[in-house]
């Protein structure tokens, strides 16, 4: 049985989604710049040891290295979003990627960076 709910976006819509990613992936771009500089620390926490007790390098490296995990988060959702964008411009948003299907409105409301079905992400 199919709930076929109608995938078809209004050009308004599409407009106000594109915005919302543009919007994410400018404030994503600016988050990695600064995590970016933490995690370039972080290769170089050893030259900390000289200047810190053994305690304060742990939990200074710490930091760093949840920053450079950050960072590697951030950029794969940046890149997602830069994605979407791509397909938005190429007239596919709620096209599965994979099975061409349509994505359920819901889930494109819930997740609009989503590029897969249903169907195929499970
Ligand atoms: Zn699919």
């Amino acid at each position: 049985m199919t709930t076929e709910i109608d995938p078809t976006w209004t050009t308004e819509e599409l407009s106000s989604i594109r915005e919302g990613l543009l919007i994410a992936a400018d404030r994503l771009r600016a988050e990695l710049l600064v995590l970016g500089n933490a995690s370039a620390q972080a290769v170089s926490a050893s030259t900390l040891e000289v200047l810190h007790d053994d305690l304060d390098v742990a939990t200074h490296r710490a930091e760093l290295l949840q920053d450079a995990v950050q960072a590697e988060n951030t950029a794969a959702i940046l890149a997602q979003t830069e994605h979407v964008l791509d397909r938005l411009d190429q007239g596919l948003y709620g096209r599965c990627e994979q099975c061409s299907a349509s994505i359920a409105r819901p889930r494109l409301e819930a997740f609009p960076r989503a590029t897969l079905c249903i169907t195929c992400v499970a």
